[in-house]
């Protein structure tokens, strides 16, 4: 079968006549990895027809939402769970080094955006704010230290600092050391090239550019029902209009299915057999979010701590400046919990709906491994107000309940997959699944998310149109919007310190350029 994409398609700038219900690209969902991949594909193939269908009345409204998300950049620089420590002691920095990397592509990416005014004021989505983890209590002073020691060498976290010493966290958390003991053993990191990105704003910018381009139509409050393949090979998508309550049936030759927590739903739809097996498990979360300007003001960093033993990494406590349409406001949490629904904006059926004949083993296999996880849900549901203020005062030891809402954030679904040996396994990463023949790809999983997906649609590009991506006219499109493409931003440090200057001018990003 030949893809729109395929490499003796040569009808580049000119743009594919299809009939009203018909398209090259089918988009499901109109969060951040829709935006992405649409405006990936439009940079790199104008003339492919796109159409985007977003169940809700407006776009990035689920996940990629400001408040849905912590909105942090992912690179590493502060997220404990992504440097375990090994039974000897010394600490795994390799899955580090790959987010670190990869967020700088995403860098790399949106500062072609602006560059090429596809996208304008990088600061109404991406800003510097210092990214700090903070641990109490000896055995994580140790693993600080140690996590430290083994990632300031690499040029990656250059200029990340360490201290133990009360005199400086004061100036650098002065609201986490209010009211603290002098004898407390504390410790923490800080390193300035951190980032606060509001994903909603992003995703929308991507989308006001691309509904400006002549061949992508994107339709709100049109729902995706079902997805089944045309005798021909190609994909029906049939989309029920939510406001006139009519059904339609698009067709098109690659289908991405961009919809959050509602991807696994839809991929169990098409029926291809690399979907089987794959379960999903909901877990919602909250933040308190503060409404006192003074305790706003004495806060300006992402300050990561680690996660309780037994809990899963996405609970990892954080107390997060946030800049969100050029307010700043203050964020703690997540408080996670238990929803069967897949999107905040869901159905309770959601959890039931997925389970099939061909994931059922996996789920209870998955289950049945992570009876700790269960608990620590349960555990969480049960929170009132009280235990919430307390959990929020190992970071903020004055934290008064009048100066905090709650707020709930979207939902993840973590993704369960087949597993030889266990029967199934319950991942928190995110995961592109795809048909054989590339012409339908789903994203499932939450983290780091984000941050990351610029990788994660380069990557899809290449697993859906090979052929596609090894021709020349593609490779010298991809280097003009991710100049390292082809090089490795971890191995070489000159390559690092170029793409970091270039980003950060772009970007207008601080504490950059002392750091690197
Ligand atoms: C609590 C929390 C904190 C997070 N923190 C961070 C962070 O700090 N940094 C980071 O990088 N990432 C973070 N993430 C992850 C990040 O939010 C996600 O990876 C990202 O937003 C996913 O984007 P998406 O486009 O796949 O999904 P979404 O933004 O959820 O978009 C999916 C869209 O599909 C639509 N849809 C669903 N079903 C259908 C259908 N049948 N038909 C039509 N449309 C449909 C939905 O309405 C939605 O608009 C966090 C996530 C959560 C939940």
């Amino acid at each position: 079968m030949c893809h729109y994409f395929c490499a003796n398609n040569n009808e580049m700038g000119k743009r594919n006549k299809k009939t009203a219900d018909e398209a090259d690209v089918i988009l499901i969902g109109a969060g951040i990895m829709s935006a992405t991949l649409g405006t990936l594909i439009n940079e790199l193939h104008p003339s492919a027809s796109i159409e985007i269908f977003e169940r809700l009345d407006e776009v990035a409204a689920e996940s990629s939402d400001a408040w849905n998300n912590a909105g942090t950049g992912h690179s590493a620089l502060c997220e404990l769970n992504y440097t375990p420590q090994r039974p000897d002691g010394s600490v795994d920095i390799s899955k580090a080094i790959k987010i670190a990397e990869a967020f700088e592509v995403s860098k790399e990416f949106w500062s072609y955006l602006v560059a090429n005014k596809l996208i304008e004021h990088p600061e109404s989505f991406i800003r510097s704010i210092p990214h700090m983890s903070f641990v109490f209590g000896a055995d994580n002073v140790t693993f600080l230290r140690r996590r430290y020691e083994t990632m300031r060498d690499h040029h990656l976290f250059h200029g990340m600092e360490y201290t133990e010493d009360h005199e400086v966290l004061k100036q650098w958390i002065p609201l986490i050391m209010d009211g603290r003991k002098p004898d407390e053993m504390l410790a923490a990191t800080k390193i300035d090239i951190g980032t606060d990105v509001n994903f909603g704003a992003l995703t929308r910018a991507l989308f006001l550019h691309l509904t400006q381009q002549s061949g992508v139509k994107l339709k709100l409050a049109h729902e995706v029902r079902d997805i089944e393949r045309a005798t021909d090979g190609r994909w029906k998508v049939t989309v029920k209009n939510l406001t006139t309550d009519k059904k339609r049936t698009v067709t098109a030759k690659f289908v991405f299915i961009g919809a959050g927590g509602g991807s696994l739903l839809l991929l169990e739809k098409s029926g291809i057999p690399e979907a089987k097996g794959f379960g999903g498990f909901p877990v919602s979360g909250q933040w308190l979010k503060c409404t006192n300007p003074d305790v706003i003001a004495r806060h300006r960093a992402k300050v990561y701590g680690k996660a309780a033993v037994g809990s899963p990494p996405m609970s990892v406590p954080h107390l997060d400046t946030r800049v969100i349409d050029g307010k700043t406001a203050l964020l703690f949490g997540p408080y996670a919990g238990f929803s069967t629904k897949f999107l905040k904006n869901g159905s309770w059926l959601d959890l039931p709906a997925s389970i099939k004949l061909n994931n059922i083993r996996p789920m209870l296999a998955a289950g049945m491994d992570n009876i700790p996880l269960t608990k620590y849900l349960i555990n969480q549901v049960r929170q009132s107000p009280e235990d919430r203020l307390e959990a929020l005062r190992q970071y903020v030891p004055t934290a008064r309940k009048e100066d905090w809402e709650l707020e709930v954030a979207g939902q993840r679904v973590q993704v369960i997959k087949k597993d030889e040996k266990h029967g199934g396994v319950l991942e928190f990463g995110t995961e592109v699944v795809s048909s054989a023949d590339g012409s339908i790809a789903a994203l499932l999983g939450a983290s780091p998310g984000a941050s990351t997906s610029v990788s994660i649609m380069i990557d899809l590009l290449a697993r859906c149109f090979p052929e596609r991506a090894k021709t020349a006219q593609y490779l010298s499109k991809l280097r003009e919007m991710v100049p390292s493409f082809g090089r490795s931003i971890a191995a070489d440090e000159q390559l690092c310190r170029e793409t970091r200057e270039r980003s950060a001018a772009l970007l207008k990003l601080e504490g950059t350029l002392e750091s690197v």
